[in-house]
C-alpha cells in the first residue's frame, strides 16, 4: 500500500508536521527536559514512561517499548491504516492529498466490507447455535466438555451446520457479498463456478485482532470428522503467525496476573477460562513466532509455554525457546510447563481444577536449555563438554547483549569447565532491541565491529545530514561486516533525498525486515552520540574501513596459506599489509 502514495510526498508530510502537536492534541503532553511526556496510551500506568522527542520527531513509551513516527503513531491511537493516516497528517500539515492516496483508501473500504462481512458471519453462527435443528449435537459436546453459557457467550461461540450451503445461502445474498464473503476464508469457490461453505458441521470460535475486530475463525469438527481443527485461510485481514486465539479476550487478564500461557489450541483456551484461568492464548495451527512474542511482550514480561510432553511437544518446545531467545532482555522471562504425555492443558485442568494445574511445576527458560543440552552431550567427556559448547554458543548468540545473556554464559563456562573467555566469541544479536542498559557499556565494547556499524546506523539516524560526510558509500557495501546492507540502505537513500529527517527515513523503511531495528536505535540514548556526533560519526567511518581492510587481510591470509593466491590478490595482500602496518610472519611476493 505504501508503494501507491508517492514517497516524496510522505517525506514531506514527516518533515512537516510536529509530531508534538499531533500527539498533544489527542494524549495532552508535558515538557520534562527537552522531551515531553505523558502517561502511555497504550498500557495502563501509573507514572509516565511515554516520551515524545521533537527533534527526533518521534514517541517511545519506556514500559511498553510502543514507538514510531507521526504516521505510526495515529495508525496505533487512532486505529488507522496507513492511507488514512497519511490523510489525516496531510490535512492536518494543511497540504493538498495526492489522489494515490485517496486510492490507497479506496483499498480500506475493502478492508471494512471484509471485516464486516466477518461480523456478519459470528452473528450468523451465534444464531445457528442458538436455533437451528442439528444445534443439539453441538450444545451436547460444549455440555461434554464442562463449558458453560458464560464462556459460550465470553467467546462468542457459534455453530455452522452440515451442509454445502448454510452461510452462502444466509449471508451471499449477492454477488458483491459472495466476493467478500469468500475473499474472508468463509466461502470455496468451485472450478466450475460458484461457491460453498468451508465451514460445515463445526463448533465455531471467532479469532479478534488486537483491536477486538473479527478477523477469521477457527471451527472443531463434531463428532469425527477431518480435520479435527480447521482455520481460516491467510486473507488480507488473518495471518496466523500474527494472531493469537485468546489474546484481545485475555488481555485485561494478562496485564492484572503479569503472566499469559501459550497453549496449542482454542479448546485449551477456552477451558482454562472455564476454570478461572483468563490469561491464556493459544497460536492457530503454527509455532510460536517472533511476531507473537513481541505482541505478548507488551502485555507482560512473563510467557509461560504449555506443552504436551509428547516428543512432538517436546520439539515444539524447543522450537519456542529459541524464538524466544532473542527477544528475552530488559527483565523478560519465558518458561516452560510441560504436560504429561498425551495430555494438553483441557484435559488436565478439567480432571485436576484450576489450583493444582496452576501449582504444576514450571521450569524456567535457562533450566530447559541446559536440561536440554545436558540430554544431547555427555558433559562427563571432555568432547561431550566440547559438543555441549558447540550446541549452546549459536544459541546463547541469539540472546540481547545484556545481563542475561553474560550469566548463560557464565554457567555455560562452569558445566563446561571452560574459563569463561576461552568460550567462542558470542555473534551480536542483530534483530533485538537495543537496550538503554547496553548504550552504558563503556567505549571500548563500542570497537567490536558489529557495534561500530550499528553507531553508525544509529548516528545517521539521529542526524541524517551527516551523510554527506560518507565519500565513498561502495566503499561500505564492500565492507562485508554485519549490518552493513543496513547502512549501505540509508546512505542510498540520503544520497537523493539529503534533507529527510529521522521520522521520514525510518517511514522508508516500514516495509522492511530492518524496521524493528531502526525503531529500537532511534531511542537509543548513548551518551557519545549526544556530544559531538560528527566527529564520531567521522571516527566511526574510519574504524569501520580499518576493521574491513583488516578482515579482508585475514581471508586472503587464510586462503594464501589454504590454497595460495593468485597475482592480484597477492598485490591486495601487499598493499593491505602495508597500509594496515601487519606481517603476521609472511612475505608476499610480487
Ligand atoms: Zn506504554
Amino acid at each position: 500500500m505504501a508503494g501507491r502514495i508517492p514517497q516524496g510526498f510522505i517525506d514531506e508530510l514527516l518533515i512537516r508536521a510536529d509530531i508534538v502537536e499531533v500527539i498533544d492534541a489527542r494524549v495532552p503532553l508535558t515538557k520534562g527536559g527537552k522531551d515531553f511526556k505523558a502517561r502511555c496510551p497504550f498500557h495502563d500506568e501509573k507514572t509516565p514512561s511515554f516520551t515524545v522527542s521533537p527533534d527526533k520527531q518521534f514517541y517511545h513509551c519506556f514500559g511498553c517499548q510502543a514507538n514510531g513516527n507521526a504516521i505510526g503513531f495515529l495508525m496505533e491511537y487512532e486505529h488507522m491504516s496507513f492511507p488514512e493516516a497519511v490523510e489525516e497528517l496531510a490535512n492536518h500539515v494543511g497540504i493538498p492529498v495526492p489522489k494515490e492516496v485517496v486510492a490507497g483508501g479506496r483499498q480500506f473500504e475493502d478492508q471494512q466490507d471484509l471485516l464486516d462481512i466477518l461480523q456478519e458471519a459470528a452473528t450468523h453462527y451465534q444464531r445457528q447455535l442458538r436455533d437451528h435443528p442439528q444445534a443439539q449435537a453441538a450444545v451436547d459436546y460444549l455440555k461434554g466438555r464442562g463449558l458453560s453459557g458464560e464462556v459460550a457467550a465470553r467467546f462468542d461461540f457459534g455453530f455452522a451446520p452440515d451442509g454445502w450451503d448454510n452461510l452462502l445461502r444466509g449471508l451471499g445474498t449477492d454477488d458483491v457479498r459472495r466476493k467478500h464473503l469468500q475473499r474472508a476464508g468463509l466461502l470455496v469457490a468451485k472450478d466450475g463456478g460458484g461457491y460453498y461453505d468451508r465451514f460445515r458441521n463445526r463448533i465455531m470460535f471467532p479469532i479478534h485482532d488486537h483491536r477486538g475486530r473479527i478477523v477469521g475463525f477457527g471451527g472443531r469438527v463434531i463428532g469425527e470428522g477431518e480435520p479435527k481443527y480447521l482455520n481460516s485461510p491467510e486473507t488480507p485481514l488473518f495471518h496466523k503467525g500474527r494472531e493469537m486465539y485468546g489474546l484481545f479476550l485475555g488481555r485485561d487478564a494478562i496485564r492484572r496476573e503479569q503472566r499469559v500461557f501459550v497453549v496449542e489450541g482454542y479448546m485449551d483456551v477456552v477451558a482454562l477460562a472455564q476454570h478461572g484461568v483468563d490469561f491464556a492464548v493459544a497460536t492457530l495451527g503454527t509455532a510460536t513466532t517472533r511476531d507473537h512474542l513481541d505482541r505478548l511482550f507488551r502485555f507482560t514480561s512473563d510467557v509461560v509455554f504449555c506443552f504436551d510432553g509428547d516428543p512432538a511437544g517436546l520439539q515444539a518446545a524447543w522450537r519456542a525457546l529459541e524464538i524466544a531467545l532473542p527477544t528475552l532482555d530488559e527483565g523478560r522471562q519465558a518458561s516452560f510447563l510441560f504436560l504429561p504425555e498425551g495430555e494438553d492443558p483441557d484435559s488436565v485442568i478439567r480432571r485436576e481444577g484450576a489450583e493444582a494445574f496452576l501449582a504444576r511445576q514450571v521450569e524456567s527458560l535457562p533450566d530447559y536449555f541446559f536440561r536440554n543440552l545436558h540430554d544431547r552431550a555427555d558433559v562427563r567427556r571432555l568432547d561431550g563438554r566440547a559438543r555441549m559448547v558447540e550446541l549452546a554458543s549459536p544459541l546463547l548468540s541469539k540472546i540481547p547483549e545484556g545481563p542475561f545473556r553474560q550469566m548463560m554464559r557464565d554457567r555455560l563456562a562452569e558445566i563446561s569447565g571452560l574459563e569463561p573467555q576461552k568460550l567462542p566469541r558470542l555473534g551480536l544479536a542483530t534483530t533485538n532491541k537495543v537496550s538503554p542498559k547496553s548504550a552504558n557499556r563503556p567505549r571500548a565494547e563500542l570497537k567490536k565491529p558489529p557495534s561500530l556499524v550499528r553507531t553508525a546506523v544509529a548516528l545517521l539516524l539521529r542526524d541524517p545530514s551527516l551523510a554527506k560526510q560518507v565519500k565513498d558509500p561502495e566503499a561500505i557495501v564492500r565492507l562485508d561486516l554485519p549490518g552493513t546492507t543496513l547502512l549501505a540502505a540509508m546512505l542510498d537513500i540520503l544520497k537523493i533525498d539529503p534533507e529527510l529527517n529521522m521520522a521520514a527515513l525510518i517511514e522508508r523503511f516500514r516495509d522492511s525486515e530492518h524496521r524493528t531495528h531502526l525503531e529500537k536505535l532511534a531511542v537509543w540514548t548513548h551518551p557519545v552520540l549526544e556530544q559531538d556526533a560528527a566527529a564520531e560519526f567521522q571516527g566511526t567511518l574510519g574504524q569501520l574501513e580499518k576493521a574491513g581492510r583488516e578482515q579482508r587481510t585475514d581471508r586472503l591470509l587464510y586462503k594464501e596459506r589454504a590454497k595460495g593466491l593468485n597475482q592480484a590478490e597477492k598485490a591486495e595482500l601487499g598493499r593491505l599489509l602495508a597500509e594496515t602496518g601487519r606481517s603476521d610472519g609472511v612475505t608476499p611476493t610480487s
